[in-house]
């Protein structure tokens, strides 16, 4: 589906309507992404989030995008892998399909993913590349607004994983 890409790169630099970040549930500045979001984004990013003030895990807030190429940054809070017993899947599930919901009711057509909760936060890359890519299918066959998700991912072992599922 061509609606769908695999990007190897930084997220920082995409040119779409709206990156996703991978963040923490203080919306506090981070490591990984969400390090780089920050720092590429500007200081005017955590003022806005400390307005916001957090978010549950499985969830995402929208905030502007500051000194990026994109306009608009959603930061989903992906659950920590605790062994695959704490509800991780179902979590993650649900942080790609609320960061969707929340791009059609703020007419985002284009947004960039990173490959949440697998960096720091240890979930096994296969299993959450499955994850992102079934719930993406999903949502955009009942959904024509949006244009184009891009898997945007930073190293060559993800990008294989993403590739041969995409
Ligand atoms: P989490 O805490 O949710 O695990 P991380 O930021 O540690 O988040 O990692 C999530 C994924 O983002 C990892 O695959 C990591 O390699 C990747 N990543 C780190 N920096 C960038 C970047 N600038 N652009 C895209 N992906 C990135």
């Amino acid at each position: 589906m061509d609606r769908i890409r695999v990007v190897e790169g930084d997220i920082t630099r995409q040119t779409v309507d709206a990156i996703v970040n991978a963040a923490n549930a203080a919306l506090k500045a981070g490591g990984g992404v969400d390090g780089a979001i920050h720092r590429a984004a500007g200081p005017d990013l955590q003022r806005e989030l400390d307005g916001i003030g957090g978010c549950p895990t499985g969830d995402c807030r929208l905030s502007r995008g500051y000194n990026l190429p994109a306009p608009h940054i959603i930061h989903c809070v992906g659950p920590v892998w605790h062994g695959g017993g704490s509800d991780e899947e179902r979590l993650l599930e649900s942080c790609y399909r609320s960061a969707l919901a929340l791009a059609r009711r703020h007419g985002i057509r284009t947004l960039a993913f990173p490959a949440i909760s697998t960096g720091i936060y240890g979930f096994p890359k296969q299993r959450a590349a499955e994850i992102a890519v079934a719930v993406v299918r999903d949502e955009l066959a009942i959904d024509d607004a949006i244009e184009e998700v891009r898997f945007v991912v930073f190293d060559a072992e993800t990008a294989g994983i993403y590739r041969a599922l995409v």
